[in-house]
């Protein structure tokens, strides 16, 4: 369809808004139109948290040279033409605001070339007008590039948070849309850094490896329900698989990205008894229906969908994911969890993942009992008898609970135990190490450390945590800066927490005397959540007596 100004009754349905709120809304706003141009290669690129430079490549239709201007119109879209086509929008854009609503708080240059012309058009606009425009090479696709967003809006302006938070935001809608759309080969370089690429061949695994790690990659659970409707596909997490804060779901409604309680809701439902309190499960979960059974033009960013049906929706969802979680129990009950004929012990992580009756992340009661050592495994595993069988404990993933509630606590309460160094530790940063430092200065005196600028990126320690350990301390504020560097939307407390949690608790392979394991466990009783590890990995394995009997052929 050639692009066309909404007449004004169409209009009058939009719902209307602002869609230019922070950097990354423009980053949104110039990758749905790449994708709505059937791009299958999106290259985004931003610097200065996106208010320097935002440039988003494609190698979609492309836009003719004779609609280029008419582009930047309020209302002018290519989408949609009458009130019917609102009722069933089955491309991301179809309002026509995003870039005029751009070009209005920034300067925008666009050069773009569909297939059937020989060159490409370029067009560069300031304060919405244009100041040039040319006949410039290309190969088919677009090119927008962004500069000075909210210069001359210094109230914008001054909302604007850190750069470093910008860019998170930024990172996280990149990789948001790569997971909607595998097939597409994304990437994205933030300040002449890479920061994410994923392929385009299809597989959505391998976009979750790219976003959330290897380990998490091959754990999830294939979702996919394609009877009836809504279909519903993905990934999804096993159940000893969970994470400390909801950021982890992603939702797509016709591969749209949306914020939806409803889906969280039905989520959540299916993980009921399997997760404990305060873990959430991760998931990457796409749902199907014709586009006449949704309605998208409910909200000015189009984050939110509202569903004509929405209870079938809700069910849907929940019944896969709940038939996805007990699909994977039933395969693995089969499997003997040790493998007695090699007499081989299986990894933990294997019984963890496949057995529910050794999913420590499913036993419903939070407190730990009594529990008396038996010994040290590994030098790594603590082995343990309770009333009701045996337990494995992750000395290290104990430790990290224990440290990690108290330091959150202290930080909570304002009562951080600090420690002054006598002889202050010198720290040599890299610019970006030295960028974090500077943005997170404040959260990391409320944990008790004292860092002053000595001069040329380096910076003197005074005082640390007195919960820190005390070896490493330049690695473990390495660590820590790195960690909150990291695209983890966790909030900073929490990353602060758990690095130096993480950093301080003993490790695996370290020996530990008899009195050492008790006292430990004794530490682990009194922790609010004694059966995962701040990262939600569970802290220890248990064996129920009914277990043993079962495997010994002592009952049937
Ligand atoms: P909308 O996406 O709601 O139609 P926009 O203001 O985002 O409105 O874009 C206006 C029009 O410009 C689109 O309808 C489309 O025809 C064209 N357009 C924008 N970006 C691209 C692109 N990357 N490739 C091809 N066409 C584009
Ligand atoms: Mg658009």
């Amino acid at each position: 369809m050639p692009i066309k100004i909404l007449d004004s009754e169409v209009v009058s349905k939009i719902a209307a808004g602002e869609v230019v709120e922070r950097p990354a809304s423009v980053v949104k706003e110039l990758v749905e139109n790449s994708l709505d141009a059937g791009a299958t290669q999106i290259a985004v690129e931003v610097q200065g948290g996106g208010v320097e430079l935002i440039k988003v490549s494609d190698n979609g239709a492309g836009i003719p040279a004779s609609e280029l201007e008419l582009a930047f119109h309020r209302y002018a879209t290519s989408k949609i033409g009458n009130l019917g086509d609102l009722e069933k929008i089955s491309s991301l854009g179809f309002r026509g605001e995003a870039l005029p609503s751009i070009a209005a708080v920034a300067e925008v240059e666009i050069l773009t070339q569909t297939s059937s012309e020989t060159i490409g058009s370029y067009l560069h606009l300031r304060k919405c007008e244009a100041v040039h425009r040319e006949s410039r090479a290309r190969t088919q696709g677009t090119t927008i590039t962004v500069r000075r967003l909210f210069r001359y809006f210094p109230a914008r302006f001054k909302f604007l948070k850190s750069v470093n938070t910008e860019n998170s935001h930024i990172a996280n809608l990149v990789s948001q849309y790569a997971l909607a759309f595998p097939e597409v080969k994304f990437s994205l370089v933030v300040d002449r850094r890479p920061s994410l690429h994923t392929t385009g061949n299809g597989d959505l695994r391998e976009v979750v490896s790219e976003i959330y790690g290897q380990e998490v990659a091959q754990r999830m659970l294939k979702v996919e329900q394609t009877d009836g409707l809504p279909k519903v596909g993905g990934l999804t997490s096993p159940s000893s698989l969970a994470r400390s804060n909801r950021n982890y779901l992603s939702f797509f409604v016709n591969r749209r990205w949306v914020r939806s309680p409803l889906l969280t809701r039905a989520i959540e439902d299916a993980y009921r008894g399997l997760l404990m309190d305060g873990l959430y499960p991760i998931a990457v979960i796409n749902i199907s229906l014709p586009a006449q059974e949704l309605d998208v033009n409910i909200h000015p960013a189009k984050a939110q969908v509202k569903f004509c049906h929405e209870q079938t929706a809700f069910s849907s969802v929940q019944k896969t994911i709940e038939e996805t979680l007990a699909r994977t129990h039933i395969a693995s009950s089969k499997s003997v969890p040790f493998s007695v004929s090699s007499g081989q012990w299986q990894s933990p992580r294997m019984i963890m993942d496949n057995e529910p009756a050794f999913a420590v992340a499913q036993l419903p009661a939070m407190e730990l009992p009594v529990l008396r050592v038996l010994g040290q495994l590994a030098n790594t595993y603590i082995i343990a008898e309770g009333p009701n069988g045996l337990y494995l404990i992750d000395q290290h993933a104990a430790h990290e609970r224990i440290l990690y509630d108290r330091i959150s606590a202290q930080q909570v309460q304002k009562e951080v135990e600090t420690q002054g160094l006598l002889q202050p530790i010198t720290i040599e940063l890299s610019p970006r190490e030295e960028e974090i430092l500077g943005a997170s200065k404040e959260f990391l005196a409320e944990f008790g450390f004292t860092i002053e600028p000595f001069g040329n990126r380096s910076y003197m320690i005074r005082a640390i945590p007195a919960l820190m350990a005390k070896a490493n301390i330049i690695e473990i504020i390495s660590a820590l800066l790195d960690n909150l560097a990291s695209k983890e939307p966790n909030p900073w407390e929490e990353k602060i927490a758990q690095s130096l949690a993480c950093h301080s608790a003993v490790r695996a392979g370290q020996q530990l005397s008899q009195e050492e394991m008790r006292e430990l466990l004794k530490q682990l009783e009194q922790t609010k959540q004694p059966r995962a590890c701040p990262h939600g990995r569970p802290t220890m394995i248990h064996l129920s007596s009914h277990q043993l009997e079962k495997e010994f052929g002592r009952i049937s």
